[in-house]
């Protein structure tokens, strides 16, 4: 067929987004169902602000890469485009006389902006959007407290949500997939250059992760054939492979979260396939929050938050961007992020807590450097992970509990595996120091070849004067005002 030549045989449109599989695929599944031969396209849209960062980039090369081949493979094409979503899909759907667009629901504020611009541009054509369910396990507008209002507490949301019904189980890739290609042509995936060249700073992520939907399945089998059976003891351990590390393929979607959750609850559930499964219920969460309050991936969720006196310090924020507090074990889950993409979910929170509290750097300034250096950067997963640390969200962490770096450290990494893998440097200090080498004598100092404020730095503030000054802040915040939204 010509690029300019009208299709013959009626047709539908997929669109994929963050999902970027073929099973468990609800829009796909019901292109198949219908009759039509199905066109796909995938809309690359760096227009919007919460378009991909850096780590993100390269990982939707490759998953993107994956996903062509795996369409290619049943007979179709994956047609590329760049720019406006719902301008780019329109153009596409028009130029192949389809019938239909199938695309899943978004739950972002731009997701939803780009399904309703979309809508009104098919319906000018008469050609139908089909949302579907997929993206989350259960509807954002359907959970609601008792009166009808959205839930701001976890627990409650989660219970509301496992009272709402059964999860249902994964759907197959459909057996017949009728692909064509499509009428119009598309971009080269190469010519967007999204994988980083000179200098390519992705070489240990590209070791360290197998973008796609066959690399994503994988995980998923190894983690429940294995770190699942621990899962509650062993996820809060950096230095162990505790978690499923599926989250690049969640956010990408390159598996269901109802894959996620059928691997967990189709056996026998005890407390570690129930913990497992609540933390898919954060993700849920997460969604349900930004949902219902479009602003929270931007600002504090708490009233008092907005006017806190957080402090400009570009110096402090470049210190803990580059893994160089002085405190061991955030510095090792900064580098962790450098190197992988990816960092634990206690080092996390311990990191995040650091920035916010003891440098009083504002979250958002953490969340858009976690944003450019996350493989699995998502914008409701970060935004309530942030504000929970601050204490800004919803059902967030009370301001007054500060983290102690030194103690979690000693609690977490007991034997410092994780930060002598990602702190070489530090490596030949006994275990007894290692998480605070300002307190190491000069002589365990020396015998590891350590010298404070050359070969590493010496701590950038002192834990409890920097806990001091928080609470002195965070005094000062809920001094101006009310305390709540
Ligand atoms: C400051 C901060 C920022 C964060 N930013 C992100 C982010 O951008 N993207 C992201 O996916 N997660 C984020 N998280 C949540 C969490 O750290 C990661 O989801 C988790 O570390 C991923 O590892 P895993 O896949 O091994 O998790 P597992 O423990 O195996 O959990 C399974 C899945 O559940 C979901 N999940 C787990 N914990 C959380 C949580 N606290 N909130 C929401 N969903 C969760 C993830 O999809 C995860 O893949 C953030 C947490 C904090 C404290």
């Amino acid at each position: 067929m010509t690029s300019s030549a009208v299709p013959a045989e009626p047709r539908c449109l997929v669109w994929f987004r963050n999902d970027l599989r073929l099973s468990d695929h609800v829009a796909l599944t019901a292109a198949a169902r219908n009759g039509l031969s199905i066109v796909t396209c995938y809309v690359y849209d760096d227009t919007v602000d919460d378009a991909p960062g850096g780590a993100r980039r390269w990982w939707l090369h490759a998953s993107l890469r994956a996903l062509s081949t795996d369409i290619a493979e049943r007979g179709g094409d994956l047609l590329l485009r760049r720019g406006k979503a719902a301008a780019q899909v329109a153009s596409v759907a028009v130029a192949n006389a389809v019938a239909e667009v199938h695309c899943l629901k978004s739950h972002t504020p731009n997701g939803r902006i780009a399904e309703a611009e979309l809508a009104k541009l098919l319906a000018a054509r008469g050609i139908k959007l089909v949302l579907h369910a997929g993206d989350t396990l259960f509807d954002p507008e359907q959970i609601r407290s008792g009166s009808g209002q959205p839930l701001k507490v976890f627990t409650a949301f989660w219970n509301a949500c496992v009272r709402s019904g059964s999860v249902g189980t994964p759907l197959p890739v459909p057996s017949k997939l009728p692909f064509v290609r499509s009428v119009v042509p598309g971009d080269s995936l190469d010519a967007w250059a999204l994988e980083p060249k000179s200098p390519d700073w992705a070489g240990d992520i590209r070791a360290a992760w197998t973008p796609g939907e066959a690399g994503a399945r994988a995980r998923l089998a190894a983690f429940a054939a294995g770190p699942l059976h621990a899962y509650r003891a062993e996820r809060d351990r950096p230095d162990r492979e505790g978690s499923s590390r599926l989250s690049p393929h969640l956010s990408f979607g390159e598996v269901s979260p109802r894959a996620a959750w059928a691997a967990a609850a189709g056996r026998n559930r005890g407390e570690n396939e129930a913990a497992f499964l609540r933390e898919l219920g954060w993700r849920e969460f997460a969604r349900h929050l930004v949902w219902h309050w479009p602003r929270f991936p931007h600002e504090s969720f708490r009233a008092e938050f907005r006017r806190f006196p957080w402090r400009d310090d570009a110096a402090a924020l470049a210190r803990w961007q580059r893994g160089q507090t002085g405190y061991p074990l955030i510095d090792a889950g900064m580098r962790e992020l450098w190197h992988t993409g990816w960092m634990h979910n206690r080092v996390r929170m311990v990191a995040a807590s650091f920035l916010v509290k003891h440098l009083l750097v504002p979250w958002q300034q953490g969340a858009s450097w976690f944003w450019d250096t996350l493989v699995d950067a998502d914008l409701a997963n970060n935004a309530v992970g942030w504000q929970w640390v601050a204490g800004s969200g919803a059902d967030a962490a009370p301001y007054f509990r500060v983290f102690n770096p030194l103690l979690q450290a000693q609690k977490f990494d007991p034997d410092g595996h994780y930060v002598r893998r990602w702190i070489p440097e530090l490596s030949a200090l006994p275990t007894e120091f290692l998480h605070d080498p300002s307190a190491a004598p000069e002589s365990a100092l020396r015998t590891a070849s350590v010298v404070l404020g050359q070969t590493y730095p010496v701590p950038i503030v002192a834990h409890s004067a920097a806990r001091a000054r928080a609470l002195a802040a965070y005094a000062r915040a809920r001094g101006n005002g009310s305390s709540a939204r």
